[in-house]
């Protein structure tokens, strides 16, 4: 079992190791953005809440999250681990994550933290965009599609950009991380749990660093 938190500012990489961390080791990649996004998709009553302040860049309320969390952690597909990406957000809701893992006899074995400068930020987040139809990610400028406008993945042919995306906004989401997100890193320090690594290097030189600290907890 491989319990996980990735921390980071919006664009730093989490759902990028994330999803490649979900591949190489089982473990199931848990995003509360994904899990926001497809409430709204659906309409459902979460979502016609969420959607606004999604939009804004501002975060949704610490009992919307918490109850969504509790509800998905401790799932039959959790069974070999997790990687929390974009949960916790808050102080409140970093110790609410304690009392449920307490609650269910789970442990964390690292937090991951993504260091990367703010001004790198908005260039990724601005150019990048998804597969509509298998959620491979792309960058205009960074990684495009080896064929202009085909999925390098599935051959798909539409790809879709979140409305979050936007520079305008991007802004708003950094200093929701700056002022209700960084402050949780003590918490973490504090438990002896904490591994910041340099998320300014390339996708496969992250996952390097990230192996690494993987390694050196079984050993
Ligand atoms: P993300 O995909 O992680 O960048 O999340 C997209 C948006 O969903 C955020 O800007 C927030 O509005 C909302 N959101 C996702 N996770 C959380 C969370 N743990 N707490 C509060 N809001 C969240």
């Amino acid at each position: 079992m491989l319990n996980l938190i990735l921390l980071g500012p919006p664009g730093a990489g989490k759902g990028t190791q994330a999803k490649r961390l979900q591949d190489r080791y089982g473990i199931l990649q848990i995003s509360t953005g994904d899990m926001l996004r497809a409430e709204v998709a659906a309409g459902s009553e979460v979502g016609r809440e969420a959607k606004a302040v999604m939009e804004s860049g501002a975060l949704v309320s610490d009992d919307i999250i918490i109850r969504m969390l509790g509800n998905r952690i401790g799932q039959p597909d959790a069974a070999k681990g997790f990687i929390l990406d974009g949960f916790p957000r808050t102080v409140p809701q970093a110790q609410a994550l304690d009392r449920l893992l307490a609650g269910k006899g789970l442990k964390l074995d690292a937090v991951i933290e993504l260091r990367v400068d703010d001004a790198a930020l908005v260039e990724r987040i601005a150019g990048r965009f998804t597969c509509a139809r298998c959620g491979a990610g792309y960058h205009d400028s960074f990684k495009p599609p080896r064929v202009a406008g085909v999925c390098d993945v599935c051959g798909a042919t539409e790809f879709s950009r979140r409305a979050d995306d936007k520079r305008e906004t991007v802004h708003a989401r950094l200093d929701a991380y700056n002022r209700q997100t960084a402050p949780i890193l003590p918490h973490y320090a504090a438990q002896g749990s904490l591994r910041s690594l340099d998320g300014m290097a390339d996708i496969e030189a992250v996952a390097r660093q990230i192996d690494a600290v993987l390694d050196g907890l079984r050993a």
